[in-house]
């Protein structure tokens, strides 16, 4: 069996010795605070403090310019505006390369290393991998209130006796429904659940219903109006304006797999992810209906996961653009609820990653289509595809999807590279601790993540072959027990 971890032959004293070599910049008292910090996290990390118990909450986690900010149109989603400016399904033509590439005996930029065979197989494999994600309503944009992600639960699998016989509310205590509803989202596959109020900023104004059709978008309105369950109509779609909260979950990835970006395995871990997203946002969605109040399942569609994912205190947004979270890094899929259930909201969490991310710059480092912004923060994107009037680091989605159809897969290095997705081991504690006390030092930190091996891309045969894969891929026992 391969050591999954790869740098597990660092020793714990050895690191410590290097921070003595490089302790100059901190001076005393940061080492004392370091030290005390790796007593703290000596043991073999199963008994981690609650990291999140330990971070800052914020009131208002995303500085939005009212003046310039509008309701982003999905008509413009990188997937639809790249395949209007092609004249081609971009994802299509992205599987199309794929299988060019094995057929011919190579497998795109991704690996050399590939045995052909084995880039068939597992691209037979991601197949069946997304089946579940395509039963509920692949992706969830451009699919908002079609078969699984019915926003009324009016679904051809479910009995018509049980559709819309569900009786009027008799649980009204938002800390008892909250309770219930956290423990319903795990039940069914959610690694992280938060709450957030709803904020009508984050939905779209408008959806395409021929989602990456290279014609006329055809699109409709959401407007929200006094309904009583959600609705469509011709010309739009209606979210009742009782609408309250959002619960957003997230889904971690299969790290290792992840690891192998941009190769077929690394597209086998999201489509596991999208398939769990799916599973979970359906099943939790009837039992808030089954209590009584509406629900829309969302996953990625109705709007943009990452705002709501902050809004709900699950993490940060970094440079990549991704949401950062303090288990998993941007390794998670997001995925959210929407309902008028009376609900208790969790905090927006500070863990440090914009003073990280100004520092670190690892993504936009390794990014193969160089999508990623080297700048700061800012006001609006290089392309149509990102919502304008929000600060944060804005990727050139063009060029990223651009990447995957000449890859013949997606991409995930700006996930696997992130110090944050490095997983529970008590470095990865001590860092993201040092980050959020000792800003001074994270420049120091780029420098050891490096040194360490974190985020270095592996070799897909290995992990296909010689490691211990775990349901999913998943590393529950290695990574912290979240305590959202
Ligand atoms: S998915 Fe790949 S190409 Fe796209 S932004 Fe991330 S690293 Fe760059
Ligand atoms: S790789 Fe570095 S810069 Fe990019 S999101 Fe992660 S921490 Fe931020």
């Amino acid at each position: 069996m391969s050591d999954n971890t790869r740098h597990g032959d660092v020793k714990r004293r050895d690191f410590v010795k290097m921070l003595g070599g490089l302790g100059a910049g901190f001076g005393v008292s940061g080492f004392t605070m370091l030290a005390n910090r790796e007593k703290a996290f000596a043991s073999d990390g199963n008994d981690e403090p609650d990291i999140r118990s330990k971070l800052n909450t914020i009131d208002s986690p995303i500085q939005v310019d009212e003046k310039r900010y509008e309701r982003f149109n999905q008509k413009n989603l990188a997937y639809n505006l790249l395949s209007r400016e092609t004249n081609q399904n971009c994802v299509m033509k992205m599987f199309q390369k794929g299988v060019t590439y094995w057929k011919s005996g190579q497998t795109g930029y991704e690996i050399p290393e590939m045995d052909p065979e084995d880039a068939r197989t597992m691209m037979a494999f991601m197949w069946g991998a997304n089946s579940m994600n395509v039963i509920t309503g692949a992706f969830g944009e451009g699919e908002e209130n079609k078969g699984a992600l019915s926003w009324t639960g009016e679904i051809d699998f479910v009995d018509e006796h049980f559709n819309h016989h569900f009786p009027p509310p008799t649980m009204t205590d938002p800390a008892k429904l909250t309770r219930l509803v956290k423990q319903m989202a795990r039940l069914s596959g959610a690694d992280l659940v938060g709450i957030c109020r709803f904020n009508k900023k984050w939905i779209y104004s408008e959806v395409q219903r021929n989602p990456m059709v290279p014609d006329q978008p055809i699109t409709k309105k959401i407007t929200f109006e006094d309904v009583d369950q959600p609705k469509e109509l011709a010309d739009r779609l209606i979210i009742p304006s009782d609408v309250s909260h959002a619960v957003v979950m997230g889904y971690e990835q299969a790290r290792l797999l992840g690891q192998t970006s941009p190769s077929i395995l690394n597209m086998a871990a999201s489509g596991l992810g999208y398939s769990r997203m799916g599973f979970s946002s359906v099943t939790l969605a009837n039992y808030i209906r089954a209590q009584g109040y509406w629900a829309i399942p969302c996953k990625n569609g109705v709007g943009p996961s990452v705002p709501f994912a902050i809004e709900a205190g699950l993490g940060q947004d970094g440079r990549s653009g991704l949401l950062i979270t303090p288990e998993f890094g941007p390794n998670v899929r997001l995925d959210k609820v929407l309902t008028n259930m009376p609900l208790v909201p969790d905090k927006p969490i500070d863990l440090g990653v914009y003073e990280f991310c100004n520092y670190c710059k690892k993504c936009a480092r390794e990014c193969p289509s160089k999508a990623i912004s080297m700048a700061d923060r800012t006001w609006e994107g290089p392309t149509p595809m990102s919502m304008v009037g929000v600060y944060k680091w804005y990727n050139d989605h063009r060029k990223c999807l651009s990447f995957w159809m000449e890859n013949g897969n997606n991409c995930g290095n700006c996930v696997a590279v992130c110090p944050f997705t490095k997983g529970d081991f008590w470095t990865h504690k001590l860092t993201e601790w040092t980050i959020k006390n000792i800003p001074v030092a994270d420049g120091l930190w780029l420098t050891l993540d490096d040194a360490f091996h974190y985020g270095e891309r592996r070799d897909a045969n290995e992990v296909l072959r010689d490691v211990d894969i775990t349901p999913y891929g998943i590393e529950k026992d290695k990574f912290a027990k979240s305590k959202l």
